[in-house]
């Protein structure tokens, strides 16, 4: 059941895009989702996407959504759903997406994907960083802006995910010093590459197929960053199809090495995990970490 609140906006928002007035018809949940309540919408005769949490726990998370969603629709390299709107009443916030039916991918389905990543990828800025914060799944991410790659890892990633996890004991006192060396490391560990516009949390879960075989990018937690990020996070459940990595590599190739990098990219997101679900992430955690610092 949809929180009855918030229906009227959502109308509102569905007549000015339809350009036809009607009533949400059918409601139908979805599932798969890890943090909010997600639900396939009709309206004259078209389907939507709706996802709704309460705001006071995680505010201005579906404005930043629909920032991050805009800023990877301007890039013209993978499909985005369209964004109808978001909003909410203090209590609730929602946000109402374009409705992705799913195909199945296929060798093309891959090949297009890794392309479309790397032309991603392509946009470029100065920094590492953005202009906004944003939410990495149900945590804060700051995006305040470094000069260099190691510094933004360092500074913006890797410490503040560490202080959370200090401040609720999830991390042996090891590991906590095995990050302090890591920090003076990591700038011969990895390459030097221009800020790259990143999805920044893609995994598994964060695409879809469409019905035409196309990669659709959803919930992202954007940043321009060391494009391995992406690459390493595709990996961390077991990885996309091998024809994904060929395509990005012929399109952009990786700096020699990257597949020695993925678990020490893969830091970020098992520290996130660790602050979200602890115990057994910590282990995986350690097993990475211990490849780089001995
Ligand atoms: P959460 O923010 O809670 O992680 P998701 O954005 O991952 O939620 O979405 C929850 C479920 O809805 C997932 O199974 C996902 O595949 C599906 N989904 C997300 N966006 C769309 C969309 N635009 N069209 C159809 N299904 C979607």
């Amino acid at each position: 059941m949809l929180p009855l609140t918030i229906v009227p906006e959502i109308e509102k928002l569905l007549k000015n895009h339809c350009q036809q007035e009607a009533l949400i018809d059918e409601t139908i949940a979805v599932g798969g989702g890890s943090i909010n309540s997600a639900y396939r919408l009709s309206y004259a005769g078209k389907s939507f996407f709706l996802k709704y949490n309460d705001a006071s726990r995680f505010p201005q998370m579906f404005e930043k959504e629909a920032l991050g969603l805009k800023v990877l629709t301007e890039s013209k390299s993978l499909r985005i759903p369209q964004i109808i709107g978001h909003g909410g009443n203090g209590q609730t916030s929602f946000l109402l997406l374009e409705f992705i039916n799913q195909g199945q991918p296929n060798k093309q389905f891959w090949e297009d994907f890794g392309r479309g990543l790397a032309s991603l990828h392509r946009n470029a800025q100065t920094s590492f960083g953005l202009d906004h914060s944003n939410y990495i799944g149900s945590l804060k991410q700051d995006n305040t802006v470094e000069k260099s790659w190691t510094d933004f890892f360092t500074y913006q990633r890797l410490q503040p995910q560490l202080k959370l996890a200090k401040e609720h004991a999830l991390l042996s006192t090891k590991t906590l010093a095995d990050f302090e060396k890591l920090y003076r490391l990591l700038p011969s560990l990895f390459p030097e590459e221009a800020p790259a516009l990143l999805h920044g949390d893609l995994w598994s879960g964060n695409f879809l197929c469409s019905q035409s075989g196309e990669a659709v990018l959803i919930d992202p937690a954007v940043y321009y960053g060391h494009r391995e990020m992406d690459i390493g996070m595709s990996k961390l459940f077991g990885g996309f199809h091998p024809h994904f990595y060929d395509a990005y590599n012929e399109a952009w190739p990786m700096e020699n090495g990257w597949q020695q990098r993925v678990d020490l990219c893969n830091l970020y997101p098992l520290l996130v995990h660790v602050n979200l679900f602890g115990g057994a992430y910590a282990r995986q955690l350690e097993a990475c970490l211990g490849k780089y610092v001995r």
